[in-house]
């Protein structure tokens, strides 16, 4: 058994057995500070110069602007607050990527869970993958009347190129995020764009299994979903069996976690038990 327990940006870790740094990090809103900001594009080995009224930004956050490059993911490398321009010269930086954990988490293979509802919510980790949305555009969905038990992934009768493709996208760990919140879950997977997975959980028993990837029947991504989402309970009920998932569990792999949450952090406190 192990967990552990972080908090970036808490002084210290006073009162043992409390967490009171837990929420600190959804709760402090940073005042904004306008800037000119070069942004480099991994993805399309560019860096372009934005102009940025929305947030107080600094090197190494993940940001999401307007333009030719409105969806792509993109890394601040300078910020300058010193400057005059002409507005119409400039696109702007629209999102920026909330990547301030603190909690506690559990080890669960190649995965981190939490049970905690504040740490790592769906809202937040979206974020990371996701730029905010531009337009409202309309969606009608339907998971069909279909019900399943995750114990039993045969029945959700997939096709066996989905099976196989499903099956690869999981031992890939492309299944980055899965939360189960009251009944409701949300999972990220990601392939050449991220895709969101949503359905309802009851005991295990799986029903409106929907994905964004706009295909018809269940696809790659719903499949890789289940898979990684029975995995992660097996574990979880093996190594915490006093998490009561049917309230709120979620979970994200320790790549992304580790890509995110950590890598560009200077400060922040571990206790690992
Ligand atoms: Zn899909």
């Amino acid at each position: 058994m192990m967990s552990f327990k972080i908090g970036f940006g808490a002084e210290e870790d006073r009162e043992e057995g409390k967490a009171p740094e837990t929420t600190l990090a959804q709760t402090v809103q940073t005042p904004i500070r306008k800037s000119v900001v070069n942004v480099h594009f991994p993805d399309r080995h560019q860096t372009y110069t934005y102009y940025n009224d929305m947030f107080d930004l600094n090197r190494g956050d993940i940001v999401y602007v307007d333009g030719q490059l409105e969806g792509f993911r993109g890394l601040v490398v300078e910020v300058n607050y010193n400057f005059k321009i002409r507005l119409s010269d400039y696109k702007r930086v629209i999102g920026v990527a909330d990547t301030n954990v603190a909690g506690r988490f559990h080890m669960a293979g190649s995965y981190i869970v939490t049970d905690d509802e504040t740490a790592l919510k769906y809202d937040q980790v979206v974020t990371w993958f996701k730029a905010p949305k531009t337009q409202e555009e309309e969606y009608v969905s339907s998971g069909g009347d279909e019900v399943f038990n995750l114990n039993d992934l045969s029945s959700m009768k997939a096709k066996s190129a989905i099976v196989e493709r499903g099956y690869q996208y999981y031992t890939e760990d492309r299944v980055v995020y899965i939360e189960l919140s009251h009944g409701k879950g949300r999972a990220l997977v990601t392939g050449g764009e991220t895709y969101d997975v949503e359905f309802f959980y009851d005991q295990e028993e799986i029903r409106n299994l929907v994905c964004s990837c706009y295909c018809c029947g269940i696809c790659k991504h719903e499949f890789a979903t289940m898979l990684q989402l029975k995995d992660i309970l097996a574990a979880v009920k093996k190594e915490y069996p006093l998490i009561e998932h049917n309230h709120y569990l979620s979970a994200v792999s320790k790549s992304t976690f580790f890509e995110f949450a950590i890598d560009n952090k200077t400060k922040g406190i571990f206790a690992i038990q």
